[in-house]
């Protein structure tokens, strides 16, 4: 994501400090925390890209839950019955 640069400002939304003295943020911590924010927002963007490609809501099953038995029963019948399906979950 690219950013403006402003070395007056801290990069990190919601950081009021003024200075932006290490790679534009006022600290290593606030630099950390916004790259894990980063990295959060694009891994949640992606969970969501998958859960909600599930169109049907099935009663007493979460999009989750549905998404992973969709997935699990495909791999099943891609590769057969295997041994791991055979053993007791
Ligand atoms: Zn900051």
């Amino acid at each position: 994501m690219e950013r403006p640069l402003d070395y007056s400002k801290c990069a990190r939304p919601g950081c009021e400090e003024d200075e932006g003295r290490i790679d534009n943020y006022c600290s290593v911590y606030c630099r950390d925390i916004d790259e894990l924010n980063i990295e959060i927002a694009q891994l949640d963007a992606k969970y969501n890209e998958l859960i909600f490609s599930v169109a049907n809501k099935y009663p007493d099953e979460t999009r989750h839950e549905t998404a992973l038995r969709y997935i699990q029963e495909r791999e099943q019948r891609v590769s057969g019955p295997s041994e791991v399906s055979e053993c007791a979950l």
